[in-house]
């Protein structure tokens, strides 16, 4: 192909070697942090190749040298190692999986797009993103006696620097921006507004970014709480967490939000406490995913960090099993099954009872889990697996949310 004809909108490229399904989906996720004349890329079926989709006026050589320092960063990824599945559900119900979630909920009027991955939500999506959220804080509180906290939505970036956040994924913060504390700058924008049709944002150079972020990872803000605090034995903790992760174009419906709802539970402690807390999240998931009569699995993690890291957080993580996923299959916008990551199980080691000296025992640090359930996933899964119709679903479930 003559890469030097500007009006055609696509160049292809040569994978630098084979990759697996997985790593290909992560390629074509992540590809639309890579440029902001890039739109998309996609990988052939054969995964040799991918096509590189350019907005007009992209400046070729540049842009396809970025290009091609991200291929060859996201193809350094571990591939093909075993994943592992820990628990498997099946659901009672016969019916088929339902397709177009998204759009049946928001013609029922039971939900709200606002188009940049935030919804609004009621009638029965409200009722049932309650009862999944109260069902696991009811199952945490019985098997770990776990205590109720409440934590806020914005996170300094120190703290999230300290968790690892700016390594793991630069590319999803959210940093708050402020007009400066100028008297003309606020003025030059409150008359600007005065008189426009559309909203007008202040000029970029007033506007300050003081370090405040929006919380992109349901368990960072306790840390800094507990931070000082001698467990013992151990500690649970639980709560329904805000979380927003920058998606760039990614956003799509309930499969995948900018904001959206985590039900957390947080342990920390002895090693064995530790260790104790995640076997006991199994039967856990079990028990939810029956309550709402779900096919679902746990199985090893392997989700995208971005590029450059991917490598080795992905054979770490692999490795150690440090992350487990639970999966509910959906169906994709051609109809195909497809597992949708609704919530993770987490070992954590010492890594954050050191950063923030939270102690199992006079000077040693504590170790730490966690389970995050995405609520908006398990909503969406749900209604892919049991439809519009009541009688599809378990009686008590079906009597809560259709009431
Ligand atoms: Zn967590």
């Amino acid at each position: 192909m003559n890469k030097h004809v500007l009006d055609e909108p696509q160049i292809v490229l040569d994978l630098p070697r084979d990759v697996d399904a997985e790593v290909a989906g992560d390629i074509e996720k992540e590809s639309v942090f890579v440029s902001p004349y890039i739109d998309r890329i996609l990988v052939s079926d054969d995964r040799r190749s991918v096509r590189v989709l350019l907005r007009r006026g992209a400046p070729i050589d540049e842009v396809m040298d970025k290009a091609k320092r991200y291929l060859a960063a996201m193809v350094r990824q571990v591939s093909g190692f075993d994943i592992k599945v820990f628990l498997e559900t099946k659901r009672r119900d016969q019916g088929d999986y339902v397709r177009d979630v998204n759009a049946g909920l928001v013609s029922r009027g039971w939900l709200h797009d606002y188009g940049k991955g935030q919804v609004a939500y009621s009638g029965p999506v409200l009722k049932l993103a309650r009862l999944i959220d109260r069902t696991a804080g009811a199952l945490y509180t019985r098997t770990y006696k776990a205590q109720d906290r409440h934590f806020p939505a914005m996170i300094d970036a120190e703290t999230l620097k300290a968790c690892g956040y700016f390594d793991s994924h630069p590319n999803a913060v959210t940093f708050l921006g402020n007009v400066v504390e100028d008297f003309d700058a606020i003025e030059e924008f409150r008359k600007a507004n005065s008189c426009s049709e559309g909203a007008l944002l202040p000029a970029r150079d007033h506007v300050h970014i003081d370090g405040m972020c929006l919380n992109p990872a349901a368990c960072f803000p306790c840390y800094p709480a507990l931070s000082g605090h001698v467990m013992h034995d151990g500690e649970c903790h639980t709560w329904l967490g805000r979380v927003f992760r920058y998606e760039s174009r990614n956003i799509n419906g309930l499969d995948r939000l900018y904001e959206f709802n985590v039900r957390e539970l947080v342990f920390a402690g002895t090693e064995a406490y530790v260790r104790d807390c995640r076997a006991k999240s199994l039967p856990i998931v079990e028990e939810l995913a029956s309550t709402f009569d779900l096919d679902c699995r746990i199985q090893t993690a392997t989700d995208p960090f971005f590029a450059t890291v991917s490598a080795a957080k992905k054979f770490w993580q692999a490795a150690q099993e440090v992350k487990n996923e639970i999966k509910i299959p959906v169906l994709d916008a051609a109809g195909n099954t497809k597992l949708l990551a609704c919530g993770s199980i987490n070992l954590h080691g010492n890594f954050f009872g050191t950063r923030f000296n939270i102690q199992a025992d006079a000077g040693e640090a504590a170790q730490t889990g966690c389970v995050g359930l995405g609520i908006e996933r398990w909503v969406l899964a749900a209604f892919t697996q049991h439809g519009f119709d009541a009688r599809r679903w378990p009686d008590a479930v079906a009597q809560e949310i259709f009431a």
